[in-house]
Order: C-alpha cells, then structure tokens, then sequence
C-alpha cells in the first residue's frame, strides 16, 4: 500500500522523537511491503521563526492531501511572548479545524513492566490499565460563545455549552466503533443531574446503544468517573465523554502510568485522515540531548497505521515491539529502574525498528 504522510516534528524534543517513529515506519514499511512518502511541514515555533506564522498555508495544504499527519510536539519558552494570533499552539488547533478532527482517542495503559512508575498501589493496579478514552474535540463550552460583561456594577463572565444531536452520534459511534474493535465495554460520562447538553448526550448514548447490542453499555457521572478513575482503573474499557470532561479525566488517566513519554494520541474526522501525536508537549529542558522517551511517539504512529490505513497487523507488530524491548529492561531517562539498561531517544527507536 502507498501512503502520503504529513510528518510535522514542530519544535523542542519534537525533531528528535519523529526521527524515530519514522525509523519504525521505514521498518514496517520493508517488512510488509507498503510504500510511506513522508512530506515535512513546518510546525509551532520553527514555523514562526523561519515564516513568522505558526503553520503556512502551503504546509496547511501539504496536511490536507495527506493520507494523514504525524506531529511531534510545539511550543517552548522562547514562543510563549508571541502576540495570540501567531502563537506556536494555534497551529495545532487550525490543523484539528482544518482536517475536521472531532473525535481524540487517548489509550492509557500501564505496561507490566513500568507498574512501579504508577502512583497507584500494586493492590489498586493488580488487574492492570487498559483503558481509552474518546473526547469530543470541537463541540461544547470550548467553542461556544462567551463573553464578560458588567451587570449592575460588577463583571459577570458566560460561557455556553452548545452540543446539537448529530454532534453527539457522530463522536458515539466512533466510541461505539472503538469498543466493538477493543473489549466491547463502553462507559458514558457526563453530568445529567445537572446539564441539558448532557441530557441530551445520555439519551442519544442510549439511542446508539441500541445499534450496538455486541457492546456492554453503561452511563456514569462525571465526578463518580475521576473518583473511580484512581480507585479501580481496571473495570474501564472504553470511556465517551464531551470536550472539557475529556479534557480533564484523559489528562488525569495519562498519570495513572507514572510516565508521560509512553502515552500516545490520535485526533480523528469522519474519514480516514487523522492527526497522530504523543500526549506530552515539547519538553524544552531536555531539547536536543537524544535522551528524550521516542515510544509515545513510536505508539502514535502504530495507531495511525490502525486507525487511518487499515493496518491491524502492522500495528499490533509495533506494539509487541515495545513490549519485547521493555521487557528485555531498554529504558530511556524518564522510565529508568534499578537494573535496567539506559538507553538513548536513538538506542530506543533502533531496538524497537530491530525486534520488528
Ligand atoms: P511537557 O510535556 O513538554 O514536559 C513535561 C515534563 O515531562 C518535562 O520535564 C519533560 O522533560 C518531560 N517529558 C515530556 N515528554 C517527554 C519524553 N518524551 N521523554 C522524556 N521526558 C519527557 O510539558 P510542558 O513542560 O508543560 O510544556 C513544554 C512546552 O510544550 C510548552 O510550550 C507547551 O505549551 C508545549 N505543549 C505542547 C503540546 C503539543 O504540542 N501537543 C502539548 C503540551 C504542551
């Protein structure tokens, strides 16, 4: 199969932790015959430097004839002054608006052999985390109107929290689709003691469920959900939930493995051309050493292979490959553990291409 794909390295750790995930690629792309045609585009800070906006408009096209995009990471200390309108971050949101991306599924799982980087007791840990959580990522409070206004001699600030019908059943049934591919459990959270929006998202959930008999179905609170997240992360499969809830509970799931530099992402539209990139952002403080963690990374672009390209195979390949050099004890700085071998951001994404 040939493949075109937007490789966006964007600014810190970012150059470093992409040459390895297109390392891996180049690897599976030897071994089960594909063809990937890797085209560059400046992203975040680089971008503002060399054209002084955060994303051109020929890179935004280069994205949008791709098969799909692979990002690293933007922004960092020497951006964070830039006028609003050309910050590094606003790149990455005019990409997600631009490609349509309203879907973002964040796995979180703690490999057996990191289990001592969880904050979690072994007891709480016992039967393992494996979960994903799939956000809604262009609907809600984040992009509803707002304003700040003076009522009666004091500033009173609103912010709306829109969600229509077809919003919610389109982000259900890649929750639905994404539970039917894993464990076949998906927990709907919201807040509908409270919320209309999340009314009405409970009962279109519940409509959708309907559609999906095969998948063990479940509504849960918001606020039940971050408790049950730290007391028992093991009963959760597939999590649903809007935008600023996503928000919150996939950044407080991602501390669960104790290890930012493993965790990846993936931001999906209604076809195939996705935006892959790790959860962390562009580490700055260790920019430029080679001893940044590549496997978040490394794991993003096994879901772009599973999620944009149909390539089951090739990426459960990637995944094993992780597994087999963590468990021979390869570790980069930030997982590091007593008896265990450390090793570069390069070391780390040649033994990972090597086992494949
Ligand atoms: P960060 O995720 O970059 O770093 C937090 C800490 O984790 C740092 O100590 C860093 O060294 C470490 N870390 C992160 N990734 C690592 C890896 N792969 N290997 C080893 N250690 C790793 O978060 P921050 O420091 O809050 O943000 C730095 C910059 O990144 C800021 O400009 C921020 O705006 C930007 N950012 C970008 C994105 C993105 O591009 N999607 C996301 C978050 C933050």
């Amino acid at each position: 199969m040939k493949k075109n794909i937007a490789v966006l390295p964007g600014d810190g750790i970012g150059p470093e932790i992409i040459a390895e995930a297109v390392k891996v690629l180049d690897k599976i792309a030897d071994k089960y015959g594909h063809e990937f045609e890797y085209n560059y585009v400046d992203i975040g800070g680089c971008s503002i430097d060399k054209y002084g906006v955060p994303i051109t408009n020929e890179g935004m096209e280069i994205c949008k004839s791709s098969d799909s995009v692979l990002l690293g990471a933007v922004g960092g200390p020497k951006w964070d002054n830039c006028p609003p309108e050309i910050r590094a971050e606003k790149a990455l949101l005019a990409v997600r608006k631009e490609l349509n991306l309203f879907a973002n599924l964040r796995p979180t799982k703690l490999f057996k052999y990191l289990a001592s980087s969880s904050p979690l007791k072994e007891e709480v840990i016992g039967g393992g985390i494996d979960l994903l959580i799939v956000r809604e990522l262009t609907g809600g409070v984040y992009f509803g109107a707002k304003k700040t206004e003076n009522i009666d001699g004091q500033l009173v600030a609103t912010d709306i929290m829109p969600y229509s019908e077809s919003e919610i059943e389109r982000i259900g049934r890649v929750a639905f689709e994404t539970a039917m591919k894993r464990n076949k459990k998906l927990t709907s959270v919201d807040k509908a003691n409270v919320l209309e929006t999340s009314r009405l998202w409970r009962k279109t959930m519940h409509r959708l469920s309907n559609e999906y008999p095969e998948v063990e179905y479940s509504d849960a609170l918001v606020d039940s959900t971050a408790m049950q997240l730290i007391k028992n992360p093991s009963q959760f499969d597939v999590i649903v939930t809007e935008n600023m809830f996503g928000d919150i509970l996939s950044d407080e799931a991602s501390m669960l493995t104790g290890s930012i530099g493993m965790m990846p992402s993936a931001s999906l539209s209604s076809g195939t051309r996705g935006m892959y990139e790790p959860i962390h952002g562009s580490a700055p403080d260790i920019a430029g050493l080679n001893i940044a963690n590549p496997l978040g990374t490394i794991l993003s672009a096994a879901m772009m292979l599973r999620y944009s390209f149909d390539m089951a195979e090739e990426a459960e390949a990637i995944e094993r490959a992780v597994d087999k050099v963590l468990d021979e004890g390869y570790r980069t700085g930030d997982i590091m553990q007593e008896n265990c071998k450390k090793v570069t951001c390069s070391e780390m994404g040649t033994l990972v291409a090597n086992k494949l």
